[in-house]
């Protein structure tokens, strides 16, 4: 039954533009010439409310008082419609790990519509809400242990100020899902869980590849079109019209919100882990966090996804590669609107040389060095900071070094009046080094060759040490979704405790501030958590 609850107005312009799946049934099924299929979430013996965003409801337009009704819980576990609510899973494809995998699509994701609010149109999804024709041969179901990370980690991004589909509550289903965590035959139940995702989009590079590859080019064009109407109205000419130059303009800023992502994944040390191109937004955020991971000393070649342990694919070195792997592949589906590939294919190759200056920049930010003071990639100085950016790159590896400590406090050292010596090291960094006993003579005196670099550099440029401080404060988070943080707060929940949850919420809401009462969650990986389950391998499976 439709009732009118929570306020909310509903204009679902993706169904209401797009074409739909004709089979009202719920089983699956290959869809074909449609974007979607209507389909119901499942109802749940007895749905709780473990955590909410308080900043997302009011983004969506929800009141404080409903978020603390009845029909708030119902609603957004998937128990309750409101009036104008038309829940639907979207069709889409992708490349899983290098191969194209067909149709794939929501699974386990219902939209439950759009919403007018003050930012624009933005939808409405739950994960974890039932299975769709879109499932496969799984059950559409999401347990908390996943849910935890999505709902953390999607509010952790938003608030280091990296594009992201935002979470808006976590809840619990009452029921259980039987799930084999590490696919060795050791299924058990555990609780369910259904999260409300909210996002302008979710449409995904996958979208449109589906049609592409069914050759169904009438779709693909609609989907485009929509695409651009909705979400790059910016693009659109006065007189309404999309043309050859509105799709490549189109699929330039595809590419740079892209790879602007990247260069925040890099700058913060997020690993995505499953970079498949159904998990690619077309606007560019952060979507589909499930077996991702942080950095704790710096790895370009870790990957938190036990799946692809043996190739490594979608290691955090990588990332920036397999964006432009993904981009060509959205180009190719895209051919055929286009009509030609030349202008595509040199959009393609300067990915590599504008990536390369989007890097440069992130890095000069983190070092606190100033953004202006380069502009052509020729000049000697930008030559030089490049070294010194790889170098210390190179440097980060030798040892096992926490990333976000380093950069806090290398933020910290002062450069202006300090005459470095090797004591600056133990003195200064203990507290990032993984393993102190391997820090040798060598080792330290590359470190400190390095610094004393960087010190002439920050000189050369007057750069006082306490602005140099403040400004890479506000680009190095000094609190991240560790791993271990996560499994911590997983572990209390399954036990009942959401404690954990909320004190990671808001500890995660001021990334970049000192928060002295929070220094503990500033600290490195703890042993325990090295190879442990949940902490540095995660499967899949969720
Ligand atoms: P992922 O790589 O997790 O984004 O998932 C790849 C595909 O599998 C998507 O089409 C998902 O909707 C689907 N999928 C993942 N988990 C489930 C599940 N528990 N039930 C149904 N479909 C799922
Ligand atoms: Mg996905």
């Amino acid at each position: 039954m439709l009732v009118h609850k929570l306020n909310l107005l509903f204009t679902n312009p993706f169904i209401n533009s797009l074409p739909e799946d004709k089979v009202k049934e719920n089983y699956q099924r290959q869809v074909e010439h449609a974007a979607f299929s209507y389909v119901t979430p499942k109802a749940t013996s007895s749905p709780s409310l473990v955590a909410m965003s308080d900043d997302v409801a009011s983004l969506v337009g929800i009141s404080k008082d409903d978020t603390n009704s009845d029909t708030f819980i119902k609603v957004f576990s998937g128990n309750e419609l409101i009036e104008g609510m038309s829940p639907y899973a979207m069709c889409y494809g992708g490349f899983q790990f290098g191969q194209w995998a067909g149709q794939l699509g929501d699974g386990r994701a219902i939209n439950l519509g759009e919403v007018e609010a003050k930012s624009g149109t933005l939808t409405l999804q739950l994960k974890g809400a039932g299975p769709t024709p879109y499932s496969r041969t799984a059950d559409g179901l999401a347990v908390l242990r996943s849910s935890v990370r999505e709902f953390l980690c999607s509010e952790a991004m938003h608030h280091l100020g990296i594009p992201t589909t935002r979470a808006l509550s976590l809840c619990l289903t009452g029921d259980h899902v039987i799930r084999d965590m590490m696919y060795d035959g050791n299924a058990k139940p555990e609780l369910g869980a259904v999260v409300c995702r909210v996002s302008p989009s979710f449409m995904r590079f996958g979208s449109f590849q589906l049609p592409a590859m069914r050759q169904d080019s009438t779709l693909l064009k609609q989907m485009v079109d929509y695409c651009i109407r909705q979400d790059f109205s910016h693009l659109v000419e006065g007189n309404n019209l999309i043309t050859k130059s509105t799709y490549l303009a189109w699929f330039n800023e595809v590419s740079e919100r892209t790879a602007d992502m990247v260069i925040d994944w890099m700058r913060v040390g997020f690993v995505h882990g499953v970079m498949n191109t159904d998990n690619m937004s077309i606007i560019g955020e952060t979507i589909d966090y499930g077996p991702y991971g942080w950095i704790d000393n710096f790895d370009l070649g870790w990957t938190p996804n036990t799946t692809d342990r043996q190739n490594k694919r979608y290691r955090f070195g990588a990332q920036a590669n397999v964006a432009l792997w993904n981009l060509c592949q959205l180009a190719n589906s895209i051919i055929p609107i286009i009509g030609s590939t030349e202008e595509l294919q040199a959009q393609l190759d300067e990915f590599g040389r504008k990536y390369e200056y989007k890097w440069h920049k992130m890095m000069a930010s983190k070092l606190g060095l100033s953004p202006d003071n380069f502009n052509e990639s020729n000049d000697s100085r930008y030559q030089q900071d490049e070294q010194l950016f790889k170098a210390l790159e190179n440097i980060l590896s030798i040892v096992e070094t926490d990333m976000t400590i380093f950069y806090r406090l290398l933020a910290q050292l002062p450069l202006n009046k300090n005459t470095l010596s090797s004591s600056v090291i133990k003195e200064h960094f203990d507290a990032c080094f993984y393993e102190p006993s391997k820090l040798t003579e060598e080792y330290t005196n590359t470190l400190l060759n390095w610094l004393k670099e960087y010190q002439t550099r920050v000189n050369s440029e007057n750069i006082k040490d306490t602005e140099r401080q403040t400004a890479m404060n506000t680009v190095n988070p000094k609190y991240v979704l560790r791993n271990y943080l996560s499994q911590i707060a997983i572990d209390k929940a399954n036990l009942g405790d959401y404690s954990e949850i909320h004190a990671l919420h808001e500890l995660l809401k001021r990334p970049y501030d000192e928060q002295p009462e929070n220094e503990k969650y500033f600290s490195k990986r703890p042993e325990w958590a090295k190879d442990k389950v949940g902490c540095s391998m995660l499967s899949c499976s969720s």
